[in-house]
């Protein structure tokens, strides 16, 4: 019988089963950024201790990142702190760091791939929870909290659960105007934001294997809001292709040998899954959350619940209508905007930029609508410049920044205000996940955000492009 992914890399990994039934994992490449770290690193201080691997360790600024004014200090005292911190704290143990002003700093998981330190068949772990975005390239990829962080910075290993693996196949062609934002958010509309728990989801089938390594990053991305654990796609062509040459990537000889290395890494074929579920792609169509999970979702030409429609948690639709000031019943088409964010590490690639822009050009931001572009990393932002995206978006409207997580959660100053409605291109629709605590967000994909930001409502971005 075959092996999964998720079986070869956790066996090659594994450093020894432990007493409470978890397996110590040795993990490949820590990610480290300036919110979870502040903590763990003081312990090791405290404690005389080492960081394990220096070189198996890499940070970047991303989370408070101001994306407008980056002088230093920073106005806010506690982004300035934290900040200071990873400085410190880098310089002090040895690690590098893609800080501000670096070329290379940027959201976490986008930076990860662009250098080269994302590779097939690895453990990967990161103090945030949108870690899984590495599977996109057969990683085996851990969001932890800030105790694993410590663990991992001491020891460079990590205690986990054994994981179960789900096969999710999605076969056939997307319809025009549906993206691999629609088809992540349709996966957890059907499988529940805890259908995943307990499980690895393996993302398979010919739409799979035709998807782009930003599409596949962005279905991996919401893995964690399906429950899953972790989240992988297995490791081909278009996943060498895209390594090739980029700056931590082997080369050469070894390149020729990680390839066949990482090849020999993918599920095989005869492999045994614990669960397998198929998805039409023909039948999906773009999708807007209406509440405030991502699992509370329709189609665009759908009607939001009603408490007592059959099959819904009665309690929970009321909930989030009354958060989300929504009528049991309304159509999603029509909600009005107030602001429109386009960016983060689901869909603040350039490949997401240039999709948006294609919307927006010729086009200006609706009067009473405040949207802005943030790109998930400087590089993003630098080829965005030169490929002319940038003087699209300003010419629609459009505020045009420098790289972040900005508004994906508000720990810099971009911000909802009171009970604002926010098209957002982001991976969290949680009560007050933008900075406010009353402010809704609505998740689609950003050719949807960039159409709802020109029309000042929730429009089907087919219309736009047809019109
Ligand atoms: S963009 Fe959002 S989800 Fe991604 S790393 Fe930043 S805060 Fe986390």
């Amino acid at each position: 019988m075959g092996t999964t992914l998720l079986k070869k890399v956790w066996d090659l990994h594994t450093v020894r089963q432990m007493p409470t039934g978890q397996t110590q994992l040795f993990i490949g490449l820590h990610l480290v950024h300036e919110v979870t770290t502040p903590q763990a690193f003081d312990t090791l201080r405290a404690r005389g201790w080492k960081v394990a691997r220096p070189d198996r360790t890499f940070a970047t600024a991303d989370h408070i990142v101001p994306t407008t004014v980056q002088t230093r200090p920073f106005l806010d005292v506690m982004a300035e702190d934290m900040m200071a911190s990873l400085e410190r704290n880098c310089r002090d143990f040895g690690i590098r760091l893609a800080g501000l002003g670096d070329e290379r700093q940027g959201i976490v998981h986008v930076i990860g791939p662009e250098l080269g330190l994302t590779q097939p068949g690895m453990t990967i772990a990161c103090g945030d929870s949108h870690t899984s975005t590495h599977g996109a390239f057969g990683a085996v990829a851990f969001g932890i909290g800030t105790s694993q962080v410590r663990d991992v910075l001491a020891s460079q290993c990590l205690a986990l659960e054994p994981v179960k693996v789900r096969r999710i196949r999605l076969v056939g062609t997307l319809p025009s105007g549906v993206y691999a934002k629609d088809v992540i958010l349709t996966i957890i509309q059907r499988l529940g934001v805890r259908g995943g728990t307990g499980y690895a989801y393996e993302y398979a089938g010919d739409t799979i294997e035709r998807m782009s390594m930003d599409e596949r990053m962005t279905i991996c991305n919401m893995s964690i809001e399906g429950g899953a654990r972790v989240g992988y796609v297995n490791p081909d062509d278009a996943t060498f292709e895209y390594i090739k040459g980029r700056p931590f990537a082997p080369v050469g000889e070894a390149f020729e040998r990680a390839k066949t290395w990482w090849r020999s890494m993918a599920s095989d074929p005869g492999a045994a899954y614990d669960d397998e579920v198929e998805i039409r792609a023909e039948e999906l169509t773009p999708v807007v959350t209406w509440g405030v999970n991502p699992g509370q979702s329709i189609g665009i030409d759908g009607h939001v619940p009603a408490p007592g429609d059959p099959g819904v948690e009665r309690q929970a639709v009321s909930d989030a209508l009354d958060y989300m000031g929504l009528r049991p019943g309304q159509p999603i088409a029509g909600m009005k905007v107030d602001v429109a964010f386009i960016g983060s590490c689901t869909n603040g690639r350039l490949s997401d930029l240039r999709e948006a822009a294609r919307i927006v050009r010729g086009r200006r931001v609706a009067p009473h609508v405040k949207a802005l572009v943030v790109p998930g990393s400087a590089s993003v932002g630098r080829a965005a410049e030169r490929e002319g995206l940038a003087d699209v978006f300003r010419d629609a409207g459009f505020e045009w920044r420098n790289a972040g997580c900005s508004m994906c959660l508000g720990m810099n100053p971009d911000k909802l205000e009171g009970n604002q409605v926010c098209a957002a291109s982001s991976n969290r629709n949680f009560k007050g996940r933008q900075g406010s605590p009353t402010g809704r967000t609505l998740l689609m994909s950003p050719a949807m955000v960039a159409a709802a930001a020109v029309s000042g409502e929730v429009i089907d971005v087919r219309e736009i492009v047809d019109r």
